[in-house]
């Protein structure tokens, strides 16, 4: 390989993309890489510490910081991460607005700082599309993270070519995915509003912008790998013809305890009295519940699950994001009746720690892709419980692709709080995940499909192999 290539890391200001890009940087940086990811003064605090630590191990990442506009967008100072937003469905949307308007803004300093610095390539995540042209011009090449599967990116672009939900009667009835492999069934209802409703906001003029620019970028980054699912990854690239490389699963790149545990935030709970809980445990028995950092339930759901989860007589770990002081959706006595035997952590769970522990035998998953591959990654079986974004996709990866998962049975989209389901769904749900009659089918597939998740990433491995071409190819051009 020639000189040492230079590679910007640009996320987007939510966990669920920050996380995954934080560990991408590492990776090429493990690889020789010199990397910087750019980001907003708060965003970089989310992540101080990660940076620290991998300093110290000997791998060196950047970080170049630009204002964040919120006083442009009408947004209070230090309002910089999608996590920050409201969590009333109506107020966020507001908000939302607000936020992306503030992104729209970041065109300008970004091209500034693209232009003082030259890197050799671009990593921008999908909700800056403005930053293809900027690399263009530059002679930069510029790919695309969306920080989701494979799968869920083909199911997308399936639905924007053939609109199957267009000819539906009904937001209920069910439709083929046409012409992508697997006879995926999704109902309206499934969708997000941006694909449903023929809305103009700054951010359905972002996506779809977002999708101009990535036909005109280099290609696409994938924190996933092929044995997982190489049939959709074939898919994007050779049917729907996108350049595309993967490098996943990112997050097997945290191998310290300190660096499992602390992973964008820290941990509402301590790692070793969490471990201390977790290691009482018999392998498989306990079930970790856990919606990634933007769902938020109402208190009515929350009591459901609780409900739900004390019928079905389960150990668990369960991770409640709703900040509420008065705990109005505990049912009475539920912490007493469940002492030894449930945890509830309140806030933010080091949760690939979790995971990996051999007490966790199932998860219940909103399906963030990050999430997901976490899941799949420790080896574990999941309960599906999509609530909004992506996420219905991505669970048809899980249940009907790879078999390694029992639907909830969420059957709407509903930004933040999701569809409301009921205890006893619930209760039937993870009974059958950890103890039904195909548990033991689908602990082994699971298994499998960690293993076959830590080859990927060893020497000679599928995402090893793409993410040295990929490092070879810029390498190449820069010369
Ligand atoms: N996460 C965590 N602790 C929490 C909640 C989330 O560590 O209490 C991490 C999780 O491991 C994952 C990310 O936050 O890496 C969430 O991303 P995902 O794509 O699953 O969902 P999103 O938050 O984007 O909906």
């Amino acid at each position: 390989m020639g000189r040492e290539i230079h590679m910007f890391f640009f996320p987007f200001f939510a966990h669920g993309h920050l996380i995954p890009t934080v560990d991408m940087a590492k990776l090429f940086a493990s690889r020789g890489v010199k990397t910087t990811i750019v980001t907003t003064p708060v965003n970089a605090s989310f992540f101080s510490s990660t940076i620290q630590r991998s300093k110290e191990s000997g791998i060196h990442i950047g970080v170049e910081i630009l204002k964040f506009p919120a006083a442009e967008a009408g947004l209070p100072e230090g309002f910089e991460s999608a996590d920050m937003f409201p969590t009333s469905p109506d107020e966020n949307f507001g908000v939302m607005m607000k936020f992306f308007q503030a992104v729209l803004l970041f065109q300008e300093p970004f091209e500034k700082l693209l232009q003082e610095c030259k890197p050799d390539c671009l990593v921008a995540d999908l909700f800056f599309p403005w930053a293809t042209d900027a690399a263009n011009k530059l002679g930069i090449p510029r790919l695309v993270f969306h920080g989701t599967s494979y799968f869920s990116s083909c199911v997308t672009e399936c639905l924007r070519l053939y609109e199957p939900h267009k000819k539906v009667q009904s937001d209920s009835e069910p439709f083929v995915v046409p012409n992508l492999p697997g006879d995926i069934e999704l109902t309206r209802s499934q969708l997000p509003d941006s694909m449903k409703q023929d809305v103009e906001n700054d951010l359905t003029k972002i996506l779809r912008a977002a999708k101009e620019a990535e036909l005109k970028s280099y290609g696409v980054l994938f924190n996933s790998f092929y044995e997982l699912e190489g049939t959709y990854a074939d898919y994007y690239r050779n049917v729907l013809g996108r350049k595309a490389w993967h490098v996943g699963p990112v997050s097997v790149c945290n191998r310290a305890t300190t660096d499992k545990a602390e992973r964008g935030k820290k941990s509402a709970i301590d790692e070793d009295e969490c471990l201390k809980w977790l290691d009482s445990k018999q392998p498989n028995s306990v079930l970790y519940i856990c919606f990634g950092s933007l769902a938020c339930f109402t208190s009515a759901q929350l009591k459901e699950i609780a409900m739900g989860l004390e019928a079905s007589g389960l150990q668990f770990i369960w991770v409640v994001r709703k900040q509420n002081k008065d705990d109005d959706w505990l049912p009475e006595g539920f912490e007493k009746r469940s002492e030894g035997k449930g945890l509830i952590i309140r806030g933010w769970a080091p949760q690939i720690l979790i995971l990996d522990h051999e007490a966790v035998g199932g998860f219940v998953t909103h399906c963030g892709w990050n999430s997901t591959l976490e899941g799949v990654c420790a080896g574990v079986p999941m309960v599906t419980w999509p609530t909004f974004a992506e996420q219905f996709y991505n669970e048809k990866l899980v249940t009907r692709v790879l078999k390694i998962g029992v639907e909830v049975g969420a059957r709407k989209w509903a930004r933040l709080v999701g569809d409301f389901v009921k205890r006893e769904a619930i209760e039937k749900a993870v009974k059958e995940l950890m103890n039904g009659d195909e548990a033991d089918e689908m602990r082994k597939r699971s298994k499998a499909l960690a293993e076959a998740a830590k080859k990927s990433i060893e020497k000679g491995g599928s995402s090893d192999s793409d993410l040295h071409s990929l490092i070879e190819e810029i390498s190449l051009r820069s010369h």
